[in-house]
């Protein structure tokens, strides 16, 4: 294994940039340190944690047990089916350094995630979406560690079980595999992907000729007018997930408020997705403080790290803002952001 730490803070390595400790920490860079790491925390009967880049985790608390840094690197390519290219990416790589990447080579596809903050290795873990493209449209399928059986195993596409921001891997297979690289079937050229209403008015003066590039420009600059830069103020990106309601709960919600906005989902008949930022802004939330956290002030979906916030600042926040859209509107937020440990778990 590459160097041991014991009792490091890992205010660096999560992006909200809360100060708590791993009891172990330690940077894999090869597959080998990985495995070596991985054994360590079995023989040690040590809890583990992977990190990328942190920034969809919520660390509620210190870590008893053994942050592994995903630190792989290297892209391949391939030639895959009807004119496709097979990019193989490890798990460590920056996932927009990624991006960037494969429009530098005319591979298209990616370019509507563009400066989603973390690696690789945990875009298949929510199934990152953005501006009308989620990340499971382009992968092929997932290289994994078994952290049980140390097996390395391939699994497809259809295996991953991709869901609205979920996988597999928060699911059934929850903390039982580590992507070790990802593989995304792109094409060369192909056409861009419009259909979320910002991007298309953003490139409308572009007519017919909009390239991947023009897209990934927007997207960045759209992002970076609404998003707050971790660098700058800690934040996970939304924290939570937008509601889907069956046909009968949107109805209703949508009589006793008429001005609720609405995408289509893509499940059952009849299901619509709500904008959580709405729930939460309609809620009185935008811009209030608690302790050291507050919910940023142009997105009211974003809890933002204002002032030194503890774990315990955002978590108390965060349950707030959930009570008091349950009440309001008879809504379950649901956090997207990866709560460490889970929520069900009392800190002791
Ligand atoms: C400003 C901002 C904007 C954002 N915008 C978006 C957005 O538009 N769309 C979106 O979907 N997300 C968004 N996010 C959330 C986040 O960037 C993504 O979820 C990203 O994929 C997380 O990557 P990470 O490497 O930082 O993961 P981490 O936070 O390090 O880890 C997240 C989870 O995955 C696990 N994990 C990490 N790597 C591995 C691995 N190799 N193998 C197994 N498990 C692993 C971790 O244990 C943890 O449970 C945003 C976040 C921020 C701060």
């Amino acid at each position: 294994m590459s160097m041991l730490a014991e009792h490091i803070d890992l205010q660096a390595y999560n992006s909200f940039g809360l100060a708590v400790n791993a009891r172990y920490f330690t940077r894999a860079q090869t597959l080998q340190e990985l495995q070596e790491a991985v054994a360590f925390a079995r023989a040690n009967s040590l809890p583990m944690l992977l990190l990328g880049g942190g920034s969809n985790v919520l660390l509620r608390a210190d870590f008893p047990g053994l942050v592994i840094l995903m630190a792989l690197r290297g892209i391949t390519e391939a030639q895959g089916p009807a004119g496709t290219v097979l990019v193989s990416a490890a798990g460590g790589e920056p996932w927009h350094e990624f991006v960037q990447h494969c429009l530098a080579r005319g591979l298209c596809g990616l370019e509507n995630l563009a400066l989603i903050p973390g690696c690789v290795g945990a875009a298949p873990m929510q199934n990152i979406g953005a501006y009308g493209v989620e990340v499971k449209d382009f992968i092929s399928d997932v290289k994994v560690l078994d952290i049980g059986s140390g097996a390395i195993e391939t699994m497809s596409n259809a295996q991953c079980a991709f869901g609205y921001r979920d996988s597999v891997f928060k699911g059934a297979l929850r903390g039982q595999k580590i992507v070790l690289s990802v593989t995304f079937a792109l094409a060369r050229g192909a056409a861009p992907n419009l259909s979320y209403g910002a991007l298309a008015d953003a490139l409308s003066d572009k007519g017919a000729a909009v390239s991947a590039q023009d897209v990934f420009d927007a997207v960045c600059a759209i992002r970076r007018e609404k998003l707050p830069d971790p660098k700058v103020l800690g934040n996970a990106g939304s924290f939570f997930k937008n509601p889907v309601l069956c046909a009968q709960d949107f109805a209703r919600l949508q009589q006793a408020h008429p001005a609720l906005p609405s995408f289509a989902a893509p499940g059952a008949a009849g299901e619509r997705k709500v904008p959580a930022a709405w729930l939460i802004e309609q809620a009185g939330w935008k811009g209030r403080q608690h302790g050291g956290a507050a919910v940023y002030e142009k997105q009211a979906l974003v809890i933002v790290n204002r002032d030194h916030a503890t774990a315990e600042d955002v978590v108390s926040l965060a349950m707030a803002i959930m009570a008091s859209v349950q009440a309001r509107f008879g809504v379950r937020l649901e956090p997207e952001v990866q709560w460490i440990p889970a929520l069900e778990t009392p800190l002791v």
